[in-house]
C-alpha cells in the first residue's frame, strides 16, 4: 500500500489535468487560481493559473455547502383525468458529483470538518450536505508561510495539520510530497503522474515541524483556557467590543466555519424553487421575528453570539471543540480590522478591550 508519492515541480499541472479526468466530470478539481491580484477557488479550467504560495481569500467551504442551492423544484399541473384536482412534480435530486479541493490549507479541511458535525450528528442530517461531503476529497498543502492574522495554533489546528484531510502535500526544494492520510487519499496517491515518495519522507517531516514551530513562535501554542464566564457576559464588554463593527457579515462569508443559512420559496405561476442561501448572524434582519421582535437587535449581542458559538455553544455540544480554525480570514476581510483572535484573548484572560 503506497502512503507516499511525489511530484516533480512545474507538473503541478499535469497532476490537476489528469486527477480532473479521473474525477470524469469537468471541473470538477477545485484549486486556488490567481484572479487579478487575489486567490480564489475555482474550477481547474482552461485560463486558471494554480497559486499555492498565499492562502485564497476565501475558504472552499462552498464546494460542499454551496452559497445558494436548489434544494427542489416543483410544478403544477392539472390531472389530465380529473380537472379539478392539481398534480406536483416534484424533482428533489441531489447533486453530487465527484469532486477534488486540492491544495486546501489546513484551516480550510478543519472548516469543513467543524461544518460536518452540525449537518450530520443532529436528529436531522443534511441529505444535500452528506452527498457532496461524501464525494469529495482534500488534498491540503502544508502552509509555507503564515498570513496576516493566522493564529491556528492558539485553537488546536496549525500549518502542517493532517487530521482533517485526505492528503497532505508538502513543498520540498524541487517538489512536492504526498502523504495518503485515508482511503479516497490511497486513491488520489495511484494517480500515474506520482513517483514514489519514500526518499522525500524525512525531509518532508522537517518543513512541516519547521511550519508548525514558526506558527508557534509567532501565535503561541492552543489557548485552553475557557472564557471569562463573568466577561463573556457582561453587556458592556461587548458594547465596547463592536464599537466599530459594521454589520457587514464579510467575517461570517469569509470563514471557513460558518454554516448559517436562510431558505426561501420562490414561485412564478405554477412553478417554483426551494432554495438555501448562506446567511449571517452579524446581520441585524437574521433573527428578526415576524412579530417586529428582534432577540439581537444590538451589534454586540451579535458579535456575542458569533464569538460565542465558535468558543463557547459549540464545544459544549461537541466535546469541547473550537468551532474556529484560526485562518485569520475574518481578521483580513474586515473593513474595520476588527480582530477576532484579540477579543478571546480578552475574554480568556478577563480583561476588558
Ligand atoms: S472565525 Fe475568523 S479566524 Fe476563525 S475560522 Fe472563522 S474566519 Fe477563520
Ligand atoms: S467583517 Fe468586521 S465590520 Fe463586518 S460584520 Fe464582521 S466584524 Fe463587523
Amino acid at each position: 500500500m503506497k502512503t507516499s508519492a511525489y511530484l516533480k515541480k512545474g507538473k503541478e499541472k499535469d497532476l490537476i489535468d489528469a486527477l480532473d479526468t479521473k474525477a470524469r466530470l469537468q471541473g470538477h478539481v477545485i484549486v486556488p487560481c490567481l484572479d487579478g491580484d487575489t486567490v480564489t477557488f475555482k474550477p481547474a479550467e482552461p485560463g486558471c493559473t494554480p497559486c499555492f504560495s498565499r492562502p485564497a481569500v476565501s475558504p472552499p467551504k462552498g464546494v460542499i455547502y454551496p452559497q445558494s442551492e436548489t434544494l427542489f423544484s416543483f410544478k403544477f399541473k392539472k390531472d389530465p383525468e380529473d380537472a379539478r384536482r392539481t398534480l406536483i412534480d416534484l424533482n428533489d435530486a441531489i447533486e453530487a458529483p465527484d469532486t477534488i479541493i486540492f491544495g486546501a490549507r489546513p484551516c480550510d479541511a478543519r472548516g469543513i470538518a467543524i461544518i460536518d458535525r452540525a449537518f450530520s450528528q443532529t436528529d436531522t442530517p443534511d441529505p444535500y450536505y452528506l452527498a457532496r461531503r461524501e464525494k469529495t476529497t482534500i488534498i491540503t498543502l502544508t502552509c509555507p508561510e503564515p498570513s496576516t492574522g493566522c493564529f491556528c495554533t492558539r485553537v488546536g489546528c496549525g500549518p502542517a495539520e493532517k487530521s482533517d484531510s485526505d492528503v497532505m502535500m508538502t513543498e520540498i526544494e524541487d517538489g512536492y510530497l504526498f502523504e495518503a492520510l485515508t482511503d479516497k487519499g490511497q486513491a488520489i496517491l495511484k494517480n500515474p503522474v506520482l513517483e514514489d515518495g519514500t526518499a522525500h519522507e524525512a525531509r518532508a517531516k522537517e518543513v512541516q515541524g519547521a511550519a508548525h514551530e514558526r506558527m508557534v513562535k509567532e501565535v503561541g501554542e492552543t489557548d485552553t483556557r475557557p472564557v471569562d464566564p463573568e466577561l463573556f457576559h457582561s453587556q458592556a464588554f461587548w458594547e465596547k467590543a463592536a464599537e466599530r463593527c459594521l454589520g457587514c457579515g464579510a467575517c461570517t462569508y469569509l470563514c471557513p466555519t460558518c454554516y448559517c443559512f436562510n431558505i426561501t420559496d420562490e414561485q412564478v405561476v405554477d412553478k417554483g424553487e426551494r432554495i438555501r442561501s448562506w446567511d449571517a448572524c452579524m446581520f441585524h434582519h437574521f433573527t428578526l421575528e415576524a412579530s417586529g421582535h428582534n432577540p439581537r437587535a444590538a451589534k454586540a449581542l451579535r458579535l456575542k453570539n458569533r464569538i460565542g458559538h465558535k468558543f463557547v455553544y459549540y464545544g459544549e455540544k461537541y466535546d469541547g471543540i473550537i468551532a474556529c480554525s484560526g485562518c485569520g480570514r475574518c481578521i483580513r476581510g474586515c473593513p474595520v480590522s476588527m480582530e477576532i483572535s484579540s477579543i478571546v484573548a480578552a475574554l480568556k484572560e478577563g480583561t476588558k478591550t
